[in-house]
């Protein structure tokens, strides 16, 4: 057993993937995670893993075979429409069938996939409640840093690892420049599920300025999004009230969507549930720090992205693998440690960028006027 002292700070997708990696090898970890519980907060819609990301990782950490007897493996059929309802793409009909690449990607809902992880860890690896205002080197052991959590300090850390997010606090510890760094994104979702099944696993919508995506979800239910680019002030000046969600979703439809096809609008006013107004950030391109010894980041915190191209949850768990590698590579011992987060972040920066400047052409199309004919087309090139 090494004595290595890691802290994974954040029990999302990311940090309780490299926990249970660092456990099957032997190597003790403790999560600090925000949420007082595992069932606190809602997880969001599904997610697709991939064949060579979140799948490869499952196998690797032992998890395959729990996420194949969770996971959905129906049709990854999509269907594109133009605002007015005009089919573009229904790969339904189209007869075409899709690479394996493109197609042999299972979808989990996100509360299944923390369930699952959850329970694959060893007991009491997670401390719940934890919230971190700060990581600081320590003063008292060289090499070594503190954690600075709301109700008190964790101290003599070996490695801290930030798996915590999109407002990561380990990332404000490599670098000053965060409050500047997020590239302003201008969508707004609102997010709702219907107890109605969806024909195809995808049903996108794109036009100029505007999207609706409607995803199916577990539970036979859809989460649908409707999204705007708007300036960054819009939610505080739209004047929509969110908390009455029907009456809000219907101005919200008159305003940005009314000449749209009914069935469209329909898709966002049966949502059943409530509406949430979300705003969507991501890091600049190609994003990256200068490498300190005893703390690195994984998932998000590392390059957060904004979700038109699909690949969050599955980059999230590859750098989770890859940082476990390197960390098992050094034998447990502290005095590689800094040898290690360096090879783990000269694998990972380049494999983010790659996958963020896909992700910010995704970005692009889903709120262009022939956005959907690009996509139909990219679908056909493949
Ligand atoms: C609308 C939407 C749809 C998406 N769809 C997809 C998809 O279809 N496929 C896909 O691959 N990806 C998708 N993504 C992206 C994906 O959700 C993320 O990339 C993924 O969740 C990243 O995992 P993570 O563990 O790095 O971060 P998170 O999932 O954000 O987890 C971070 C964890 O850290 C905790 N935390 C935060 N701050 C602190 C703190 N100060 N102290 C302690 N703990 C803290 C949080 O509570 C959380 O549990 C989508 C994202 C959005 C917003």
């Amino acid at each position: 057993m090494s004595n290595l002292r890691i802290a994974i700070v954040g029990g999302g997708p990311a940090g309780l993937v490299l926990a249970r990696l660092l456990q099957v090898n032997n190597i003790p970890c403790t999560v600090f995670e925000l949420d007082q519980n595992a069932s606190e907060r809602d997880q969001g819609g599904t997610v697709d893993l991939h064949k060579k990301g979140g799948q490869l990782v499952l196998q690797q950490a032992g998890l395959f075979d729990e996420f194949q007897r969770l996971s959905r493996p129906e049709g990854q059929a999509m269907k594109l429409l133009k605002y007015d309802g005009r089919v573009v793409l229904d790969e339904n009909e189209s007869g075409v069938q899709r690479p394996e690449e493109f197609s042999d990607r299972p979808e989990i809902d996100r509360t299944q996939l923390r369930r699952m992880l959850l329970n694959s860890l060893q007991p009491d690896t997670v401390v719940w409640g934890k919230k971190l205002i700060a990581v600081e080197e320590s003063p008292t052991q060289a090499g070594k840093h503190d954690l600075h959590f709301h109700d008190g300090v964790e101290d003599g850390f070996d490695l801290v690892v930030g798996a915590d997010g999109a407002w990561s606090k380990v990332r404000a510890f490599l670098t000053d420049q965060t409050s500047g760094l997020f590239g302003r994104y201008r969508a707004r979702t609102v997010g709702d599920r219907s107890r109605t099944a969806a024909p195809v696993a995808y049903c996108f919508m794109f036009d100029e300025g505007r999207a609706i995506l409607a995803q199916r979800n577990g539970n036979n239910s859809i989460r649908v999004y409707a999204c705007v680019r708007k300036p960054e002030d819009w939610l505080e000046t739209c004047g929509i009230d969110w908390a009455s969600p029907q009456e809000a979703k219907q101005k919200y439809l008159d305003e940005y969507f009314t000449n749209c096809a009914p069935e469209l609008k329909r898709a966002v006013l049966d949502a059943d549930d409530k509406a949430v107004p979300r705003k969507m950030w991501m890091l600049p391109v190609g994003w990256r720090w200068d490498t300190r010894p005893g703390v690195s980041l994984i998932g998000d915190a590392a390059h957060l992205m904004t979700p038109f191209a699909g690949v969050g949850v599955n980059l999230a768990m590859f750098d989770s693998l890859a940082l476990a590698r390197a960390i098992v590579a050094c034998g447990g011992n502290a005095e590689h440690m800094p040898d290690a987060i360096k090879a783990y972040e000269q694998e990972m920066f380049p494999r983010a960028e790659q996958f963020a400047q896909r992700t910010a052409r995704g970005l692009v199309g889903h709120f262009s006027a022939n956005g959907v004919e690009e996509m139909a087309t990219r679908i056909a090139a493949r």
